[in-house]
């Protein structure tokens, strides 16, 4: 009994609520997408990639309700927001720029950063339309994950500079 306590405590250690808590992880795709990891939250580039650079900043322990949040991670969700505005206006000169907490089909505190465009971009070879008077929600724009590669890596690099 106590081996698999320790066991236990060891998985939680290592993996925290991250890996085993809502599918959230996976569905984000942790494993290539992630631009940042913060102390209480990280930083993603969207697989929907409905507006060039979207991004979605998911805390990385598992909250059913922004009531959860501890006044830490509300703090540092500052510094998130901070990073990835100061990106996406550096690399893409947005016109305007969302911050939604949905929570229907995820329930797993997550805010998605989407930069809205009233021109066309250019990036990776591919043309990026915006239709900026459009509502943010129900647009598909899944690129192959070389071009989300890609933008990771421009937000990335645009965040340490
Ligand atoms: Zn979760």
């Amino acid at each position: 009994m106590l081996l698999i306590k320790y066991i236990n405590i060891v998985y939680i250690q290592i993996y925290g609520d991250m890996m085993a808590c809502c599918g959230i992880w996976e569905k984000f795709d942790n494993e290539n997408n992630t631009i940042k990891e913060y102390k209480y939250w990280k930083l993603l580039i969207r697989k929907n990639q409905a507006f060039l650079g979207a991004c979605v900043a998911i805390t990385k322990e598992h909250h059913d309700f922004l009531s959860e949040l501890s006044e830490k991670e509300m703090a540092e969700y500052n510094e998130v927001v901070k990073d990835a505005e100061k990106a996406l206006k550096k690399l893409w000169n947005f016109d305007g720029i969302h911050h939604l907490l949905l929570m229907m089909k995820d329930k797993h505190t997550h805010f998605h950063i989407l930069p809205r465009y009233i021109e066309t971009k250019e990036f990776a070879g591919l043309k990026w339309e915006d239709g900026y008077n459009k509502p943010p929600l129900g647009i598909n724009n899944s690129p192959n994950q070389d071009v989300l590669n890609k933008i990771r890596d421009e937000i990335k690099k645009a965040i340490e500079d």
